[in-house]
């Protein structure tokens, strides 16, 4: 339970049907507020307001959601008919994500009962038409979910779309820390900064890797001597990094990494990070066992400079928090293409979250091959098995893209006993063939945000409060089709950003 935040839960109505119908509406509405917060499914506490019933009520609400830090989002339900050139000023208003519950308080038609009383009082199939129709006139855009409000399947979707709207709090003011810049002529990992705050909130900014050296010079042995004892309690340690023995200190060196770049990010108020082993002057190892922890402890992290990445990843363990299945920075890494069982091996040099891991981690120490460094401590682990996705960002110039694709993991189809870094083995979606191709024929990045927690719908909602492209590749994904959608948004995009 997210306990910082509510959401608003408002009801439109009119004084047309006088002062007893009204009360029941409010009456109505209070009861499914608490519904939903005593289910036990919501992340956050869901807050009733009171009907509103005039132009002036609605802007004042619209208003107050958009102003009151604590409120992330606005639930809005039509029991009766709600004009909705009243909702007009009140809309323009509102700041903040909005979902639009189209429900009705009863479940059955009372058949025996029914009459003109009963027909004013339940007008959701229509009120929620009229209201509908002027978000579609104004272009807006609010999630809209359907069914009776205690059916456990609509509970699931309005308790989805919270997540989302927590996604998108934390995304506003989002402080990304890049130390050391973005690997030298990489291209995908580049893109707007400006634009992404304008876009995401996101506020981003680099330092020299020295302001961090100067943070892990501080770090006391004490400090290390204890976060080695959380070490050998959490994972399984290799005989040749215990004490005394021969990769002891390299160990160390990671220890007093991961409580240097916490510091550093607690005190600037940073919520993810970026490395690049291209910058590492006065750091002996690439920081791989830091960055890993740092990430299970909720932090976004994205590799080589990347960003982007690391912001997803962060607002994905936010919207995640909570749920089953971890989430990781990830990279496409190497292929099995044996024909019928095509997959891929997802990894990176050093930095997969041990959040998403089948069994506890073992930490070794081995070289790292390129970069020229110490050689780094890490955690070596395979991924739990199952349902996942990559998430990723890419920016076309003019946009940003967000592209989604649906993964099963499997476990590897043999023993990797020389592979010393963590690992993903899954066969995308709809399969190897059409999947690669629709994510490069999108641009998508070798990097990404891995998730086995969320669906699609999630990044889908966060794309649209951002007004980004979203595109997914799954089972149901042609090529064919797949290319005329990128087409299409081109066109789209271009013209609905105009001058933006
Ligand atoms: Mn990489």
């Amino acid at each position: 339970m997210n306990t910082n935040s509510e959401i608003w839960f408002v009801t439109g109505s009119q004084h047309l049907y006088g002062k007893e119908t009204l009360k029941q509406v409010d009456v109505d509405s209070t009861k499914i507020v608490n519904g939903f917060n005593s289910s036990g499914k919501f992340p956050v506490k869901i807050v009733f307001k009171p009907v509103v019933k005039t132009p002036d009520e609605i802007l004042k609400i619209c208003i107050e959601v958009s102003s009151e830090i604590k409120c992330i989002g606005l639930i809005t339900w039509m029991h009766t008919f709600s004009p909705a050139k009243m909702w007009i000023a009140g809309l323009k208003a509102l700041t903040k994500p909005y979902m639009h519950l189209h429900t009705q308080f009863n479940e059955n038609l009372p058949w025996s009962e029914i009459d003109m009383d009963y027909m004013n009082l339940h007008q959701s199939a229509h009120g929620g038409r009229e209201y509908g129709f002027i978000n579609a006139r104004m272009r807006k855009n609010p999630k809209v979910v359907v069914g009776h409000w205690q059916n456990e399947e609509v509970q699931n979707k309005v308790a989805m779309w919270c997540r989302s709207a927590i996604g998108w709090a934390d995304s506003q003011g989002l402080k990304v820390a890049r130390f050391g810049d973005n690997m030298r002529e990489v291209a995908v990992t580049e893109g707007d900064k400006v634009e992404a705050q304008i876009k995401f909130g996101w506020q981003i900014s680099a330092f020299g890797v020295g302001d961090l050296v100067a943070y892990v010079n501080k770090v006391t042995d004490a400090e290390v001597d204890e976060l080695y004892e959380e070490y050998e309690a959490s994972y399984i340690v290799a005989d040749n990094c215990k004490p005394g023995a021969e990769f002891y200190e390299n160990v160390r060196v990671q220890a007093r990494y991961e409580i240097a770049i916490k510091r550093f990010l607690a005190e600037g108020g940073f919520k993810a990070f970026t490395t690049n082993f291209e910058n590492l002057t006065g750091l002996s190892q690439l920081p791989g066992l830091a960055s890993q922890r740092l990430m299970a402890a909720g932090y976004g992290f994205g590799a080589e400079g990347d960003w982007k990445q690391a912001a997803l990843l962060r607002i994905i363990k936010t919207i995640s928090a909570g749920m089953k299945g971890g989430s990781s920075f990830m990279e496409d890494y190497t292929y099995h293409l044996t024909p019928g069982n095509e997959a891929v091996l997802g990894a990176h040099m050093l930095e997969i979250c041990p959040s998403i891991a089948s069994k506890k981690p073992r930490l070794e120490v081995h070289p790292l091959g390129i970069g020229g460094k110490d050689a780094p401590a890490r955690l070596v682990f395979e991924s739990a098995t199952g349902n996942a996705m990559n998430v990723t960002m890419i920016d076309l110039g003019n946009r940003f893209r967000i592209i989604v694709n649906t993964l099963d993991v499997i476990e590897p189809l043999n023993e990797m006993p020389k592979l010393p870094v963590a690992s993903a083995f899954w066969k995308t979606h709809p399969n190897l063939a059409d999947g690669a191709a629709a994510w490069i024929y999108a641009g998508g990045t070798h990097h990404s945000a891995y998730t086995m927690a969320l669906t699609p719908e999630y990044i889908e909602m966060f794309a649209e409060y951002a007004d980004v492209e979203f595109v997914l590749i799954d089972q149901t994904t042609t090529i064919q089709e797949f290319k005329k959608e990128l087409r299409w948004n081109d066109i789209y995009y271009m013209l609905a950003n105009g001058l933006k």
